[in-house]
C-alpha cells in the first residue's frame, strides 16, 4: 500500500507487467510519465520493481534565493508537496546575503551619517559623530539572519520541505542531492533550476577577496577603506560608489561604456554622473581598463581614458563590479534538452525550458534581468504553471528597474530612444523635483521624473525617475504600465500633499504642457 499525496488516502499498489505503480501528485499535463490515475484521479507513475525507493514531491526546487525561495512558498500555498535543495547551510541566496539586503542595510546607515554631517542645515549641532563600523557590520549580519530564519518559517507554515546540499538534474522528473559525498536521487513532477549568479572577474584581475574584491568580500572588509577605485557603472558599482562616497573613502568609478547605468534613460546617465561629480566621486567613462597591479599599499590600475591616454591611478582598494555571469555548470543541464546561451537558459512564457517539467528561473534566464522582483515573479509563473492553474507571461517591459544609489533611480518600460526605435511618435514630459515641496523639506530636491508617452493617445510607454525615494515612487509608474494607463488618466488622478510621490502627477501633465509646480 501506497499514498497519494493529494488525496493523502492509502492507495493500492498496481503490479503491471512487472512494474509497481505509484501514485503521482502533478497534473495530468506536466508529467513526465503518464501512465494511471489513482482513485482520485490523480496522476500515477510506474517504477521498476525492486528499484530502491526515493523521496518524491510534486515540485523540486534548486537553489533558495528569492526565485527559489518566493516559488517555494507559492508552491506550498498551492498545495503542492515541495523540496528546496540548496547548498548552503542558510536560505535566502544572493539577494539576502550578499545581494539586496545587506547593500541596502549598509545604504541605510550611509544615509543616517549624511544627516549627521548635514545636522548643522537641520538646526541641530552633533559634534564628534563617529562611524563604528563594526556595529554598522553587526547590524547587517543581524537583519541578514534575521530575514534567513523568517524564510525558514514561511517554509514550516507553508510545509515546504528543504534540504542541503548540491542539486543537479539528472532526467525528467527527476534530481539528485549531494552532501558530503552521498548522493540522493529525489523524484518530483516539476523542477525547477534557480542557481542563480555570481561576480564576472575581468580576465587577468582575480579577486583576491582582501584588496581586490566583489560585492560579496567588500561586504566584510574590516575598515572603510580611504580610496576606493569601482570598475563598472552598473546598479551593483555605483551602490557601492555612493555608500562608501558616504562613509569619507575617495571613490573613482571606471566605466567602459560611455555613460554610467547604461541600461537607464540617457538623461538619467547624465544626471546621475552630474550629481556624483557634486558629491567628489570620480567618473572615468568610455575607459579601458589594461592591468592591476598589487603592492603593499593596495593597487595600482593601469588604464586608457576616454581619449586612448594611457593613466595610472593607485587606490586601497579595487571592486570589480563588471556584472554577473549565471552559475548553470554542474547543474545538469546538458543532460536535458535545456537550450543554453553562454550559461543563460532560454525559456518559454511559463518559464519552462525546451525539457517539458524543467523551468528555469531568476538570474540564470536568458534575455530577462537579473534582479530579485523579477526572479520573484518568475518563480511564481513557473510553480502556478506546474499546479495547472491559469498564469501570466513574465514581461520584461513590466519589470521596474530600482537603483539604489544616492540619488536613488527607479525606471520602468522604454527609454525615449527604445520608444523612438519602436517606431512611436513619442512625447516626452518632464518635471524637476526642485518644483515638489517634500523634496525641498527633505534637502533632496535634485533630479527629474521623465514620462515617455505615445503622442496620440498618451498611452504611458516608460518612466524614468532620478531624485528623493525614486525607488518608493517607482510604485505608481509600475502601475499606470501594467494597467496601460494614458497620461490623461495620471495627470487627473488626485496626489496627495505634500508628498514626494505628488510629483508624478505634475510629470504627467508635463506632457501636455499643464504641470502646476515649475
Ligand atoms: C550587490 C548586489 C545588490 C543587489 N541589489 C538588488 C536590489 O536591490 N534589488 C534587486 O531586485 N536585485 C538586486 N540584486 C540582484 C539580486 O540579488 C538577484 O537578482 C537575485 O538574488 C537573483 O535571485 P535567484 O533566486 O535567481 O538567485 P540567487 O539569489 O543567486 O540564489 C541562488 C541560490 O542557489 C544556490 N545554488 C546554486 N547552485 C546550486 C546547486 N547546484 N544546488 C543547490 N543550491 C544551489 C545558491 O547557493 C543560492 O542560494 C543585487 C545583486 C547584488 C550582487
Amino acid at each position: 500500500m501506497l499514498s497519494c499525496y493529494p488525496c493523502e488516502a492509502v492507495a493500492t499498489m498496481a503490479v503491471l507487467q512487472g512494474q509497481v505503480a505509484l501514485h503521482w501528485a502533478i497534473p495530468f499535463a506536466v508529467s513526465p510519465l503518464p501512465e494511471l490515475f489513482c482513485a482520485s484521479g490523480h496522476l500515477s507513475f510506474s517504477v521498476p520493481e525492486g528499484r530502491r525507493r526515493v523521496a518524491k514531491y510534486d515540485v523540486a526546487i534548486i537553489g533558495s534565493g528569492p526565485g527559489g525561495y518566493v516559488a517555494a512558498i507559492r508552491a506550498g500555498e498551492l498545495g503542492l508537496k515541495t523540496l528546496v535543495v540548496e547548498k548552503d547551510p542558510f536560505l535566502g541566496g544572493t539577494c539576502l546575503h550578499v545581494g539586496c539586503i545587506p547593500t541596502k542595510v549598509l545604504l541605510h546607515h550611509a544615509d543616517v551619517y549624511d544627516h549627521f554631517k548635514n545636522a548643522g542645515e537641520l538646526g541641530f549641532e552633533i559634534p564628534g559623530v563617529k562611524i563604528n563600523w563594526p556595529n554598522i557590520l553587526a547590524r547587517k549580519s543581524k537583519i541578514v539572519t534575521k530575514h534567513a530564519k523568517g524564510i525558514e518559517f514561511l517554509f514550516k507554515k507553508n510545509k515546504v520541505e528543504w534540504k542541503q546540499g548540491w542539486g543537479r538534474y539528472e532526467r525528467p522528473g527527476k534530481i539528485t542531492v549531494e552532501k558530503d559525498g552521498k548522493k540522493e536521487t529525489i523524484e518530483a513532477g516539476g523542477i525547477l533550476i534557480v542557481s542563480g549568479s555570481e561576480a564576472k572577474a575581468l580576465p587577468g584581475i582575480e579577486p583576491d577577496h582582501k584588496t581586490i574584491v566583489t560585492n560579496r568580500s567588500i561586504l566584510e572588509l574590516p575598515e572603510i577603506p580611504k580610496t576606493l577605485i569601482v570598475i563598472g557603472a552598473g546598479a551593483v558599482g555605483v551602490e557601492f560608489a555612493s555608500i562608501y562616497n558616504s562613509f569619507g573613502t575617495q571613490v573613482t568609478i571606471l566605466e567602459a561604456l560611455p555613460r554610467v547605468v547604461p541600461v537607464e534613460d540617457e538623461e538619467i546617465s547624465v544626471e546621475l554622473e552630474k550629481s556624483f561629480k557634486k558629491k567628489g566621486i570620480t567618473v572615468q567613462t568610455g575607459c579601458t581598463v589594461d592591468g592591476v597591479k598589487k603592492d603593499a599599499k593596495g593597487v595600482t590600475v593601469s588604464f586608457k581614458d576616454k581619449d586612448g591616454k594611457p593613466q595610472t591611478l593607485p587606490a586601497e582598494k579595487l571592486l570589480l563590479a563588471v556584472g554577473r555571469m549565471p552559475m548553470t555548470a554542474n547543474c545538469g543541464l546538458e543532460k536535458s534538452k535545456a537550450r543554453l546561451d553562454r550559461g543563460f537558459v532560454h525559456v518559454n512564457e511559463f518559464m519552462e525550458t525546451d525539457e517539458p517539467g524543467l523551468y528555469a528561473v531568476g538570474d540564470i534566464v536568458a534575455g530577462l534581468p537579473q534582479l530579485a522582483h523579477a526572479a520573484m515573479m518568475e518563480g511564481i509563473v513557473a510553480v502556478t504553471h506546474i499546479a495547472g492553474k491559469p498564469t501570466h507571461a513574465v514581461n520584461k517591459l513590466r519589470i521596474p528597474n530600482a537603483t539604489y544609489c544616492e540619488p536613488q533611480i527607479g525606471s520602468i518600460g522604454m527609454t525615449e530612444k527604445q520608444a523612438r526605435e519602436a517606431g512611436y511618435a513619442v512625447k516626452v514630459g518632464k518635471f524637476p523635483f526642485v518644483g515638489n515641496s517634500k523634496a525641498t523639506i527633505l534637502g533632496a530636491h535634485g533630479g527629474f521624473i521623465k514620462v515617455v508617452s505615445e503622442e496620440k493617445y498618451g498611452q504611458v510607454l516608460g518612466i524614468h525617475i532620478i531624485g528623493p525615494l525614486a525607488t518608493e515612487i517607482l510604485s505608481e509608474a509600475a502601475a499606470v504600465l501594467n494597467l496601460e494607463g494614458c497620461i490623461d488618466d495620471m495627470m487627473n488622478m488626485i496626489h496627495a500633499h505634500p508628498t514626494v510621490w505628488e510629483a508624478m502627477g505634475d510629470a504627467f501633465a508635463s506632457v501636455r504642457g499643464l504641470q502646476i509646480n515649475v
